[in-house]
């Protein structure tokens, strides 16, 4: 019989080579592959046929034949298009591929296929097309029961492994599999009083639903056993913070910092504004917690703009005025320089002898030696930098507080290596993506967290609007006008997957054009990551101070940069963004009293219906929070927090979760009753860790846990 822990490779239809390029995405045992969840379902109980399909209705599953297919090279280079006539009993329906010529290989006419789209009118003749289906060949051999017949699963392609290869592979695992090697995670009190199904049969149910369950809660992972696999996953993350807390709470004490009247004065001095309510909120929280002994660790949540920089300012500085050092730390290097230029001007115009340095890659030679000689021996107090300030050569002599940009950014791997060196600062993360409460306990679940829910007075909301190729013209005018009344714009474009180098050489050729175009006379900037610190520098503090008019960037610009007299923003191919990304972007504008314009260039091609959904909430609402909802419904939680280093990305139920805050209510109750139930039950907490397979482990030491 097959064992959970048992290689893939034995697993029968593996074999070493596929074993082998499984193993590289991670997945080693035939456990690894039962938790390779179905990313949807389709109902192939009974088919669509092809004269029942009509424009825009719902989306369809057609069990076809390939009648005809031809690959068809446009005018435009580089760009293929490949058609299939499919039909059935009843008739025939033309589908639509763009740009992938591969198809012609795959999509051989007399084969059978199984397609899921929607129909939609074609261009010209208004005739009814698929585009872009997503299809699954079938053999005639093919078992009724698994692939047909039934409501199936629908698998993301694994390196090799399509859709369709994945799921006769766990049909045969979960036949095989000796239960009794798929032990339970949970406790058994818990399930039982939450009236949860045992782990294995959740698993099977998820894989292969059993008839009578509802299409739509399966589509909207809210069947028992789907439910069943999120509690597990909520417990399994909150009972890893909740060790980790209790950890961090015993480990250590430090002195409590004092807040004097004296101090207060002297930091009031360098506010070069009024602190709007929020902000005012957020600095006594985190001052309450300075005053404590007890470490902090806290999120700084606050839209992009609403003021976040300074209230970390504040709060390094009462650190420094206690006698510790304070970092400041920023996910890039325009990010760590703008602050460090900013915050050596505001000390010097307000005579505050604060001693700062800058340390990022780009800082070598004797700026390099005199910053780590500094903060070895205490002489440098506030420190701005990339994650250089993680180098093994970089140490402190009293780090009292690290404050976080950008928080996610850098994953909370991060945070840990701080402490790996043996610092157990304060913690201040900031984040300007806006979560909902119950995501933040589910993934901050260890951190107290503060919120600036409004944004500095006099901000007008920036108007979005949506342009294609034809209003190049008029948009690029309309750019110019702005930089005559003595505005700044900049000019987004995209980095996609392409070689960066060849994306680097359009870049640069578009400014020129651009420059050519509609700016002559203006000075025109390019910003991309691959240029050399110094000139990044350059051209960011040139552009800062208004030196250079309109700025065309890659997404470098992207978070954090703050030059309130940008007015405008043009991102081009704005299809290619996510929402969040989005978001970032044009919270680059409006950022001063001045209306601002951002403005959605969306190039030619297709769109697929995600990307002209992301463009219209672009559109309407400026909110942070609801943009970030969106996102996480559209993409994901891995788009949320930027990447996968968060390892949140596989966290299959957290979107489940998130539209359950009773489950993650009562997951984490759980989890916290048995963390401080006493010793026994902590070791039954931490019996239930260490039976995770070791995926999981090695996700959730990647939440912290050691
Ligand atoms: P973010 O939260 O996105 O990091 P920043 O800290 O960069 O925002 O602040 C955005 C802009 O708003 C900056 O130009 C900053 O100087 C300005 N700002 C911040 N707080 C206030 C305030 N209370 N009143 C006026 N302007 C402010
Ligand atoms: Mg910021």
């Amino acid at each position: 019989m097959l064992r959970a822990e048992t290689s893939l490779r034995y697993l029968k239809g593996v074999g070493p080579r596929r074993a082998e390029s499984l193993r590289k995405l991670g997945l080693c045992t035939v456990e690894d592959l039962l938790y390779v969840l179905p990313f949807r379902y389709e109902d192939r109980r009974a088919f669509a046929r092809v004269t029942d399909l009509v424009p825009f209705g719902s989306e369809t599953t057609l069990d076809v034949r390939i009648a005809r297919a031809r690959l068809i090279r446009t005018r435009r280079p580089g760009f293929t298009l490949f058609e299939a006539v499919l039909e059935d009993a009843t008739g025939s329906v033309r589908a639509l591929w763009y740009n992938q010529p591969y198809l012609e290989k795959a999509l051989r006419p007399g084969r059978r296929a199984v397609v899921f789209g929607r129909a939609v009118l074609d261009r010209r003749g208004g005739d009814l097309i698929l585009e872009n289906p997503d299809y699954e060949l079938l053999d005639e051999g093919d078992a009724e029961g698994i692939h047909t017949g039934r409501i199936v699963p629908v698998y993301r392609r694994l390196g090799e492994l399509s859709s369709r290869m994945q799921r006769s592979l766990l049909h045969r695992a979960l036949q095989d599999l000796d239960p009794a090697s798929v032990p339970e995670i949970l406790p058994a009190h818990v399930a039982r009083r939450r009236g949860l199904l045992p782990r294995l049969e959740a698993l099977r149910r998820t894989h292969f639903p059993p008839p009578e369950v509802s299409l739509e809660e399966l589509a909207a992972r809210r069947t028992e056993a789907q439910l069943r696999l999120a509690f597990e996953e909520v417990f399994v993350l909150q009972l890893a913070l909740a060790l980790r807390r209790e950890a961090a709470r015993s480990e250590r004490r430090r002195v409590a910092y004092q807040v004097t009247d004296a101090m207060r004065t002297r930091l009031a001095r360098l506010l070069p504004f009024r602190l709007t309510e929020g902000q005012k909120r957020a600095l006594r929280e985190i001052g309450a917690d300075l005053r404590s002994p007890r470490p902090m660790n806290r999120l700084l949540q606050g839209d992009v703009g609403s003021g976040k920089t300074i209230v970390a300012l504040l709060s390094l500085l009462v650190a420094v005025e206690n006698g510790s050092q304070g970092a400041f730390l920023v996910p890039t290097e325009i990010l760590a320089e703008q602050h460090y230029r900013n915050f050596q001007r505001l000390f010097a115009e307000r005579g505050a002898p604060y001693r700062i340095a800058l340390l990022t890659g780009s800082v070598r030679g004797a700026g390099r030696r005199r910053a780590l000689e500094g903060l070895e021996s205490g002489a440098i107090e506030l420190v701005v930098g990339t994650h250089a300030l993680f180098d093994e050569n970089v140490r402190f002599r009293r780090l009292g507080l690290v404050v976080v940009d950008e928080q996610h950014r850098f994953g909370v791997l991060q945070r840990a290596a701080l402490a790996e060196k043996g610092l157990h600062p304060d913690v201040l993360v900031m984040t300007a993506t806006p979560i909902p409460r119950s995501l933040a306990l589910t993934v901050y679940g260890d951190l107290d967290v503060s919120v600036i829910d409004q944004l500095p007075p006099g901000r007008l909301p920036v108007k979005t609007l949506v342009r294609e190729e034809a209003d190049r013209d008029r948009v690029y005018r309309g750019v110019r006008s702005e930089v005559e009344k003595g505005r700044q714009a900049y000019v987004v474009v995209p980095l996609v997957e392409a070689t960066e180098r060849s994306d680097l050489k359009a870049a640069t050729a578009f400014a020129r054009q651009v420059e050519e175009r509609y700016f002559r006379d203006l000075r025109v900037g390019l910003l991309h990551g691959r240029m050399k610190a110094a000139d990044k520098d350059r051209v960011m503090s040139e552009f800062a101070r208004g030196r250079i008019h309109v700025l065309v960037a890659t997404t470098v610009v992207e978070v954090g940069v703050d030059v309130p007299n940008a007015t405008v923003m043009v991102v081009e191919h704005a299809e290619r963004f996510g929402l969040s990304q989005l978001h970032q972007l044009r919270g680059r504008v409006g950022r001063g009293g001045a209306r601002s314009y951002c403005i959605l260039m969306v190039g030619e091609g297709v769109k697929t219906r995600e990307a002209v959904e992301r463009l219209r909430i672009m559109t309407e609402t400026q909110d942070g929070f609801r943009i970030a909802e969106k996102d996480l419904q559209l993409r994901g939680p891995g788009s949320v927090f930027g990447t996968d280093q968060h390892g949140l990305s596989d966290l299959q139920f957290l979107a489940v979760a998130l539209g359950n805050p009773r489950l993650i209510e009562a997951a984490r109750a759980e989890a916290l009753a048995l963390v401080s139930g006493g010793d026994a039950s902590r070791d039954a907490a931490r019996r239930a860790l260490a039976a995770l397979r070791p995926g999981w482990r090695r996700r959730f030491e990647l939440a912290g846990v050691g």
